[in-house]
């Protein structure tokens, strides 16, 4: 049986972030895994900052995967991601890490789902993230990317995998309620589709796979894990990435729990790759930190930079801050009380505001090959 494990917006996933860690057994490497993360980076010649800043929070045997990537196998790297509005920064930083693993030989197998029900304004931003994820680095022609619903080698699959999952189990690892529609059922059987399906014999058969999600999607892996085998599969692995903290601090009328993930859900807590510069600067100003009460309380007692508590730290570690030694000199200057949120935030608008000129400038004039690859993939 798979525990019912699974990680709702609305649950604090990120103040749970340790205690869930050890709830999956998965490999920690965040800041409290500092030796696992040390042994983790002798993989790598020059690894992610995101690996190095513990951005990455945990593995699930992705030694495996790196040790065929590492003798050259066939492997791939497979993400989903939602379409539920425009791209924000949430969507952007798993993007980097593909682009990172195909720079080093693995295939990316990129499965986009449809959250809006509109399947040409799905198809639209689905073209425009692509030109966004080319502007990030990633070749889009050794990309195989596709719309979840409408490709029918997912959905064929998503079928075939049902079978070997009684409902039962689905239920409980998923935690589906009587009332919830039928089609909650066969949305996760999609999203072990996107899994498995980078084995099926039209993908060039089993290989060594690496999944790149947050932590809540680990109980997909974990099911996928469970009936790779019957399938001629090899399990897969994975890797779990710390969402890009929402600025804001939101209760989610729903839950009651507080949305602590950029969403599209909470718009006043987001940054897309199409808002207007003085907006960004506006919403960084205001964004929730994890600054004292006062000046004076913060110079003697110093702040807390935890990118699970500090929005503007969340921004400076993914986008302003990324390099992993300088990113370490501002949460200690920090911590000791002589950086304060108003110089924090100010440098996080500025880096941010250069870093998506030049990703916009980028996305803006995409190469002949990258416009032809979003258009044949988004249809
Ligand atoms: Fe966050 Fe920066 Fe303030 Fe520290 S100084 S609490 S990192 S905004």
């Amino acid at each position: 049986a798979i525990p019912s494990l699974v990680v709702r917006t609305g649950d604090q996933p990120l103040a749970r972030e340790n205690e869930l860690l050890k709830e999956l057994r998965v490999t920690g490497l965040n800041e409290a895994y500092p030796e696992q993360r040390r042994r983790f980076l002798e993989w790598f010649e020059s690894p992610h900052p995101y690996l190095a800043t513990g951005m990455i929070v945990a593995s699930r045997d992705a030694d495996i995967f790196l040790q065929a990537l590492t003798d050259g196998q066939r492997c791939k790297v497979v993400a989903t991601v939602a379409i539920d509005g425009p791209m924000h920064l949430g969507h952007g930083t798993p993007v980097s890490i593909l682009a990172y693993f195909q720079a080093l030989g693995a295939e990316i197998a990129l499965g986009f789902r449809d959250e809006l029900g509109d399947l040409i304004e799905a198809r639209r931003i689905m073209r425009d993230s692509l030109l966004m994820m080319a502007a990030e680095g990633l070749d889009l022609s050794r990309t195989h990317a596709y719309l979840q619903q409408d490709s029918p080698p997912i959905v064929r699959t998503a079928f075939e995998i049902g079978e070997a999952i009684p409902l039962s189990v689905l239920n409980s690892a998923l935690g589906l309620r009587l009332r919830d529609s039928a089609t909650e059922t066969f949305r996760p059987l999609l999203r072990l589709a996107d899994i498995l399906h980078a084995q099926q014999a039209e993908a060039g058969g089993p290989c060594r796979t690496l999944v790149v999600d947050s932590i809540g999607g680990d109980v997909y892996v974990r099911m996928a894990r469970n009936v790779a085998e019957r399938f001629g599969f090899l399990k897969p692995s994975a890797l779990y990435l710390r969402p890009v903290r929402n600025l804001t601090t939101y209760n989610d009328p729903q839950t009651g729990g507080a949305v602590e993930v950029m969403t599209n859900r909470v718009p006043s807590g987001r940054i897309t790759y199409g808002d207007d510069p003085a907006e960004i600067r506006r919403r960084v100003g205001r964004a929730y930190t994890g600054g004292r009460g006062t000046l004076e309380e913060q110079r003697e007692k110093g702040g807390n930079p935890d990118p699970r508590v500090c929005s503007v730290s969340s921004l400076h570690a993914f986008y302003a801050t990324p390099d992993p030694q300088e990113y370490a000199r501002l949460q200690s200057r920090c911590r000791s009380g002589e950086l304060l949120c108003g110089e924090c935030k100010t440098s996080a608008a500025d880096r941010l505001l250069e870093y998506l000129r030049e990703h916009r400038s980028r996305r803006d004039n995409p190469s002949e090959q990258a416009r032809n690859a979003a258009n044949q993939m988004a249809g």
